[in-house]
This record gives C-alpha cells, sequence and structure tokens, in this order.
C-alpha cells in the first residue's frame, strides 16, 4: 500500500521519525508522499525524503498557511514555487487547494483562487499532478474546474470530504479520491457513502498523518503505519476483499504519479 498523504515533515515526529518509518514499512507500506505547505518548508523537505527513495515530496502552498504569508508576497512565493519545481525531485504540486475557514482567517476567497490557479499553472508547465485541499468551499472549486481545465497529469482530493453526490461531479473531472481516517470511525456516514460511489479506478488511500488517525487510533496521531485499516475501511464500504482495495488503491496511485512513483518501488 502507499501513503498518499502523510505530514512526515511535522513537528510531531521529530521526536520519533525514524521509528514511525520502522513502522510503516513493518506494516507493508511501500512508498509515503509527503506534501509541502509553505515555501519555508520545501527545502527541509526535499532534504527528508532525499535520506529514503521511499519518502516522494511534493510542494506548494496550503490555503491554510495563507494567513500566516504576506498576500503581497504570494507572486514571489509562486515563482520560488517553480524554481524548487525545476530542480527536479517533487512527484507532484501541492497541498494546495481551498479552505473555507480560513477565509475567516485572512484568507480571502479570491487570493485564495489566485494561488491555487497559480499551482494549476505550475502542474501544467512541470507536467505534475495536483494535491488538492478543499474543505467547506467546494462550489468554489467546482466553478475554477470548470472555467479552467485540470491539467494533463490530472490531480486527486486528498482527504475527500464531500458526500457521494459531489463525488459523482468531481468523478467527471477525471480526479481521483483519497480517504483518510474518517472512513474508518464509526459514526462516518459521508465518506462511507462516498467510498462507495467513487469508481473503483479512481480511489487512493492516505493517512492525513499526523491528523484524522483511523479508528482504533482516533483521536491519537497518526502514522503511516495506520494505512491498512484505511485500506479496510474502504473495503468494509464496498463490501469488498481489503487484498482487493489494496491492489486498486497501489494500482490507481501508480497510474496518478507515474514512473517517479514507479521507481520508488524498486
Ligand atoms: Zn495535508
Amino acid at each position: 500500500v502507499i501513503d498518499t498523504h502523510c505530514h512526515l515533515d511535522a513537528s510531531r515526529f521529530d521526536p520519533d521519525r525514524a521509528a514511525v518509518l520502522t513502522r510503516a514499512w513493518e506494516a507493508g507500506v511501500r512508498a509515503i508522499l509527503v506534501p509541502g505547505v509553505e515555501p519555508e518548508e520545501w527545502e527541509p523537505l526535499r532534504a527528508l525524503c532525499s535520506s529514503d527513495h521511499r519518502l516522494l515530496p511534493a510542494f506548494g502552498i496550503h490555503p491554510q498557511a495563507l494567513p500566516g504569508l504576506a498576500e503581497d508576497d504570494d507572486f514571489a512565493h509562486l515563482e520560488q514555487l517553480d524554481a524548487a519545481l525545476a530542480k527536479g525531485g517533487a512527484i507532484a504540486v501541492g497541498e494546495c487547494g481551498l479552505d473555507g475557514p480560513s477565509v475567516e482567517r485572512g484568507a480571502p476567497i479570491e487570493r485564495q483562487l489566485r494561488v491555487l490557479r497559480g499551482h494549476f499553472a505550475l502542474a501544467r508547465k512541470h507536467g505534475l499532478p495536483l494535491l488538492l485541499h478543499c474543505h467547506r468551499v467546494q462550489p468554489a472549486l467546482m466553478q475554477l474546474l470548470e472555467e479552467e481545465k485540470l491539467p494533463e497529469r490530472g490531480g486527486v482530493l486528498h482527504s475527500y470530504s464531500g458526500g457521494p453526490e459531489l463525488a459523482k461531479i468531481y468523478g467527471r473531472y477525471g480526479l481521483y479520491f483519497s480517504f483518510a481516517g474518517p472512513v474508518t470511525w464509526a459514526e462516518a456516514r459521508k465518506p462511507v457513502a462516498a467510498a462507495r460511489e467513487v469508481a473503483l479506478d479512481r480511489l487512493l488511500a492516505e493517512t492525513d498523518s499526523p491528523d484524522q488517525a483511523p479508528a482504533p487510533h482516533r483521536g491519537g496521531r497518526s502514522e503511516p503505519a495506520f494505512l491498512p485499516h484505511i485500506v479496510e475501511g474502504l473495503a468494509r464500504a464496498r463490501g469488498a476483499a481489503s487484498e482487493e482495495l489494496a491492489t486498486a488503491t497501489t494500482e490507481n496511485a501508480r497510474r496518478l504519479f507515474g514512473p517517479a512513483l514507479d521507481r520508488a518501488l524498486q
């Protein structure tokens, strides 16, 4: 299995990152995608991932990072992102996207959309897929997808939190859907219904570590070794065998992320 979204560079992993990785490999995780969330973290992330060929960095500006960054610097930051991607080694552009709660915290939706369009342009320029975050502003993302085609290499809605109806609409754009811990939570209805609705060849699995730990670890720090619980949750939602979901999500990740992921799996 492949963890398609894990913030391994988060400070919550500083005390025991090596042990976290050992547990992940022992649990059968074969590669981990680590999305960068703001400019000053891209180069440290690149250095972290250079320590193990199974760690694959992506670079982007998370919408939740925007309130802490000066709007006047947005253009310069996108130029910096262009330069970081030009160096090679990134498996995707992201994490980027739109975030409802961040609108109140100082990142108006117009600004978020401008920065996201910048990521779309860079994904096109560098021939990379997008790692998309969209939380509580689904109509704004849908409108953007209507106005501007998804870059050729496509993208994934990470930690998909919309329902099955939205999944149907997003599916028309060719997007992939990645599910995290909530699909295993006892009272979860929307993610389970969505996991059932999404086409098998569009499903991905992620831990979104250190957040959103799956059952039975819910409430604590999540880590990539918990990924099999999420694959099992997807299998339960679809009434299928875990092995079938493990195979499908791995094949899907290889299709979306291409040769860069295949190299990590060798
Ligand atoms: Zn994330």
